[in-house]
């Protein structure tokens, strides 16, 4: 019910149609067309007419309001015209960030893109030929190049889908489709946002059979479990949690023996799946995509945009006559990339053909030396001149993140940041309200920065921020 100040108040409201013979309504429709102008301003009437109904606005507030009624209509118009999708500045330290976006991209991915979206391209045509080609190949003969190290193991082949996701439903429905497969119950996990395995399996329409506890399945398990109507035994990369304690795991190489045996197939859903060898940064239990076809794995899921530093995508690599069944299977059509994609993953795929993995930022930021970091820190602290705002150095560790050797901690410098007026979880909202938005950790009433995520050439929008945001 309207109260009758209510409906005094409603009555000085203009229409949309008073608002459209107004001069400097005149000129937003000429900036920015009649149409746009005309929804915000019905946009912002409707949210007027809302606050009143609610009793957020009285008089006062009303002729506040309606005294800039053209300021906010422009402000509504830019903001309805603006990208939804930009640019944040990860302070966070945590390298792939799902909620972030995962891997940025190198230049060369997206020079890549630019040259081969931008026109026509040969993404399914042979041009020697002239005949139809297929969209994979680029890839494939990338990745066989990294895989293939050995001439005399099988040839490997690789196929690409829209997340890992996919691949490890692909795989599941061409390889045990209506047969059993094989799962530790120390392995039956979920990745945010809602894949679990046990879900997948059933969506691909195979048949979940899992062996062991949470905390130890020996190979017997496995063993034992075999029937005539097992088909796969499938290995999951615990990406995003530890078990510790009093645990067992049976080995790959146990696995690929059992497998041998009883003439299974061998799956991995290694979740990161790294190109590249981490023990060179001290990281030792995330075995590599190579680690898990050289034991003998014949079909290993991985993502394009976790530590292999690429674009969203799922790859299957394995045993060529395998992935060939996927290639042929419908769900492929259904799941597979476009240009975009394949441009942006031949272009990362080329930088480790090259060894050229300074060009991966990535992998840029994962060998970044502590050194190196507290030097920029050093620079930017010195660059701060807000006596509100205490910033502390600090030492801390950075994070692989998107379900990459969860235990994995690389050494850094952080800036401890404080203000005695405010709070951490208001200071790291005005950082996140500034342009670029700066997402920083909050722990323990301090906001902390990580430069290891933040490109160099950041680090004075990050310092600008800082003296801005108290100021
Ligand atoms: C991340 C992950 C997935 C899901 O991969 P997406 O590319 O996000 O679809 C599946 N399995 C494991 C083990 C993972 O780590």
């Amino acid at each position: 019910m309207k109260t009758r100040n209510q409906t005094e108040l409603f009555r000085r409201l203009p229409s949309v149609d008073d608002l459209l013979h107004e001069a400097t309504v005149i000129s937003l429709i000429t900036s920015y067309g009649h149409d746009p102008a005309v929804d915000a301003a019905r946009t912002v009437l409707a949210r007027l007419r809302q606050e009143i109904s609610s009793g957020l606005l009285d008089e006062h507030a009303i002729d506040l309001a309606l005294s800039d009624l053209c300021g906010a209509i422009e402000t509504q118009l830019r903001q309805s015209l603006s990208y939804s999708l930009r640019p944040v500045i990860n302070a966070t330290g945590v390298i792939l960030h799902t909620n972030l976006g995962r891997a940025p991209l190198s230049e060369s991915a997206i020079d890549h893109i630019r040259e081969t979206a931008t026109s026509y391209s040969n993404l399914e045509f042979d041009v020697v030929s002239g005949d139809r080609g297929k969209r994979d190949i680029q890839v494939d003969r990338l990745l066989r190049r990294l895989l293939n190290e050995d001439s005399r193991q099988p040839q490997l082949s690789t196929i690409v889908v829209n997340n890992n996701a996919a691949a490890v439903l692909l795989a599941l429905n061409t390889l045990a489709e209506g047969r059993e497969v094989i799962v530790s119950r120390g392995e039956l996990v979920e990745i945010g946002g809602s894949f679990r395995i046990p879900d997948v399996m059933a969506k691909s329409g195979a048949i979940l059979r899992e062996v062991g506890t949470t905390n130890r399945t020996r190979i017997v398990d496995y063993e034992q479990a075999i029937s005539e109507r097992t088909r796969l035994l499938l290995r999951v990369h615990r990406s995003n949690f530890q078990i510790t304690g009093f645990t067992e795991q049976a080995s790959t190489a146990q696995l690929k023996e059992l497998a041998r045996k009883h003439n299974l197939l061998l799956m991995e859903d290694l979740g990161s799946g790294a190109l590249f060898d981490l023990r060179s940064l001290g990281i030792t239990d995330e075995s590599t995509v190579l680690d898990s076809l050289r034991s003998g794995v014949d079909v290993v899921t991985y993502s394009g945009d976790k530590l292999l530093g690429g674009p969203q995508a799922g790859l299957i690599s394995g045993a060529a006559e395998l992935v060939a069944r996927m290639r042929s299977n419908s769900l492929f059509r259904a799941l597979r990339v476009d240009k975009l994609i394949y441009g942006a993953l031949e272009a990362t795929l080329l930088a480790y053909v090259r060894g050229d993995h300074e060009a991966i930022p990535t992998l840029r930021m994962m060998q970044l030396r502590k050194e190196t970091i507290s030097e920029r820190v050093g620079t930017l602290v010195a660059q701060i001149g807000t006596p509100q705002l205490k910033v502390e150095v600090t030492d801390g560790e950075s994070l692989l993140g998107a379900g990459a050797a969860p235990s994995a901690a690389l050494p850094t410098q952080l800036l401890a940041v404080t203000c005695e007026r405010l709070s951490a979880a208001d200071l790291a909202a005005r950082l996140r309200h500034s342009d670029p938005p700066i997402i920083a950790r909050v722990e323990e009433g301090r906001v902390l920065l990580d430069l290891r995520t933040v490109f160099p050439e950041q680090d004075a929008a990050v310092a600008a921020a800082l003296n801005r945001i108290v100021s």
